[in-house]
């Protein structure tokens, strides 16, 4: 008998051992039996074969499929290989959710090719720059990739107002008055704003968001300070989790339950904190095990809630650490497992989750705009001055004063330009 769970490329970097097969293995079908499931096709020396690999925009969304992309896997540490946290989620309906956007994930977000209009919703789970470093890439790249709508963001209060999501984005706005003020006049500026909703950390299952059919509630996770939670999205009898960082937790327990896609934090597992991460013994059993999830903690979870896909991220993928991960992971659980590494792709239907690998291209410009970009206009310029208390930002007497005149070889290319669009582009002469 076969299972609804396919493929899972995610087992397929764990390829030492007797069984170096690249199905996964359920919990109630022997991975042996698993690995000889290959569906035949046919072999032709012109015609294409089916591939195993998504190629971003080269696959339609059926309307009833949610497909998640892993934008962000790894650890509070950079590193090439894996951004921080960041999950895409999109529906059959059209919407688009990124749940976390750390550091290192907006790259990996524009290697989708997905116009910017439809990348305005995130929901962050909690503070650190893991969760949100990219916010700010998202937010003026977009704009500039094309996002002529503002950029919406959720995420939870803190303790104190100043340990708040809306104290957070507010100041990131207020480090971003140099950039914003040098943008204005020169580009469209209607995408260069944020929509910030804070809501109660404390807030069980609670409705953060209902729009289109979509459903997305908040719970409490334990994680760092208080102010961090996870969330679930429900659409179209499809439900997936998102914990951000969490030790496990009642709450989680409790609203993860029935879910289809589960991604949940699962840390490196001590003995690796301390020899690639050169943590004390003392620092990583406190880190490893107190402050994230442990793969026994991760498996203990999912035993528990019994997802019928469970994702484990937050650790570095590699092939001398992936053993451990996944040995003490299954010490707790044997049910459905893809260990995330980034641009790992979910499409989850109501009888099918099927997991592959995407293949981007890294060399990618802005994707075409969902809705016509508009000119410059001078009124946002002036608008910024009048926030500023100045009369104008423009370049100071000073500045003006070192300018040296290149007008001779840049007029031509205004009229170049008002020749070949058919369109008169007045060249801006410097007083
Ligand atoms: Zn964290
Ligand atoms: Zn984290």
């Amino acid at each position: 008998m076969m299972s609804k769970i396919r493929k899972s490329l995610s087992i397929s970097s764990f390829a030492i051992g007797a069984v170096a097969g690249i199905y996964l293995a359920v919990a109630e079908v022997p991975l042996l039996s698993t690995a000889y499931a290959k569906e035949t096709t046919e072999v032709s020396p012109v015609r294409a074969r089916p591939r195993d690999t998504y190629y971003p925009n080269s696959e339609d969304l059926a309307p009833d499929e949610m497909r998640v992309i892993a934008c962000g896997t790894g650890m509070p540490t950079t590193r090439a290989a894996q951004a921080a946290a960041c999950f895409l989620v999109e529906l059959g309906n059209g919407d688009k959710f990124l749940f976390d956007i750390g550091s290192g994930s907006a790259e990996r977000i524009s290697s989708l090719q997905i116009p910017y209009n439809y990348l305005d919703k995130v929901f962050i789970g909690h503070l650190h720059t893991d969760h949100f470093g990219a916010l700010h890439d998202l937010f003026i790249g977009g704009a500039l990739m094309g996002r002529n709508v503002p950029l919406r963001v959720w995420g939870p209060s803190g303790a104190t107002p100043e340990l708040g999501t809306a104290y957070a984005l507010d100041h990131m706005q207020k480090m971003l008055t140099w950039d914003l003020a040098g943008r204005a006049g020169n580009v469209d500026f209607r995408g260069y704003r944020m929509d910030v909703t804070e809501f109660d950390f404390k807030g069980e299952n609670q409705v953060v968001y209902e729009e289109n059919g979509v459903t997305i509630r908040s719970f409490p996770a334990i994680h760092s300070i208080d102010g961090s939670v996870s969330y679930s999205l429900e659409w179209n009898g499809l439900k997936f989790v998102f914990s951000s960082d969490t030790y496990p937790n009642t709450w989680f327990n409790k609203y993860a339950r029935d879910a289809d896609l589960v991604v949940h934090e699962c840390f490196i597992a001590v003995p690796e904190l301390v020899s690639k991460m050169g943590f004390t013994p003392e620092s990583a059993l406190l880190v490893g095990t107190q402050v994230h999830t442990a793969p026994e903690a991760f498996g203990k979870v999912m035993s528990e809630i019994k997802p019928r896909m469970a994702v484990a991220y937050h650790f570095f993928k590699d092939y001398d650490t992936t053993p451990a991960v996944y040995d003490r992971i299954r010490k707790t659980y044997d049910g459905p497992l893809s260990l995330a590494e980034d641009y790992m792709v979910w499409n989850v239907t109501k009888d099918d989750i099927r997991v592959r690998l995407a293949e981007v291209d890294h060399h990618t410009w802005a994707p075409p705009a969902a809705a016509p970009a508009e000119p410059p206009k001078p009124e946002d310029k002036t608008a910024m001055a009048r926030k500023l208390g100045v009369d104008t930002i423009d370049f100071s007497e000073f500045t003006k004063s070192g300018f040296w005149n290149v007008d001779d070889v840049l007029r031509p290319i205004y009229e170049e330009a008002s020749e070949v669009l058919g369109q008169e582009f007045p060249y801006p002469e410097k007083q």
